[in-house]
């Protein structure tokens, strides 16, 4: 699982404790999702290209450097939304476009309900934004429909993965790097994850 990276930070391992916790409410849950997004996403844009910018410090002349190529943040409705901030205060001029996805219950496959995406891309690399990885049903449909707007560098940032939802990402788009906090052990029959931490859209927005 070269392409999967499970963060080892103990501060992403603490956060992601306090995620868990059945008792830690909607305002906690969201700051620990912004929070979380922020170190995951510094992981997963160490290898960003950048180009010289010469500028003068007020003592001498600098070379230093920009990001070179521009950032579009996917975040997949609703659960994603939450994700958005926490890289928007480290990239504040990353542009943020929304794909709309559900879960059929029965069927549990991706059904598209919004997606704006204009005909040309704006954007060279996408960090695709989704708390869980569960079936990958998402993720992978998310990825179709960026491949298909042209962009060639897509990332995955989420919070935890179940190794259904990781194996169907690398079997659909081996490419794809997926950065996560945690890999959990599996699915239960909802297609939720175990021991996971519930529902990520419900527990950001207090609507469990
Ligand atoms: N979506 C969630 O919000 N939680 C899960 O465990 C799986 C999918």
């Amino acid at each position: 699982m070269s392409n999967v990276h499970a963060s080892e930070h103990p501060l992403v391992k603490h956060k992601l404790t306090r995620l868990r916790d059945k008792r830690t409410e909607p305002k906690k849950f969201r700051e620990l999702v912004r929070e979380m997004t922020g170190l995951l996403a510094y992981e997963a844009t160490a290898d960003l290209a950048t180009t010289p910018r010469p500028i003068e410090t007020p003592l001498a002349p600098y070379q230093g450097v920009e990001l070179k190529e521009k950032i579009g943040l996917v975040p997949i409705l609703r659960a994603g939304l939450g994700m958005v901030e926490g890289i928007w205060e480290l990239m504040p001029s990353a542009e943020v476009w929304h794909i709309g996805l559900y879960r059929d219950e029965k069927t549990l496959k991706p059904v598209q309900y919004y997606n704006k995406l204009p005909v040309e891309p704006t954007v060279s690399v996408c960090l695709i934004l989704d708390p869980m990885l569960a079936t990958g049903g998402s993720a992978v449909a998310t990825t179709d429909i960026l491949k298909h707007w042209g962009v060639r560098k897509i990332k995955f940032v989420g919070l935890i993965g179940a190794p259904e939802g990781i194996a169907a990402m690398q079997k659909a788009h081996p490419d794809v790097p997926i950065y996560l906090a945690a890999i959990d052990d599996h699915l239960n029959e909802k297609g939720y994850i175990l021991p996971g931490l519930g529902d990520a859209g419900d527990r950001q927005f207090g609507t469990g």
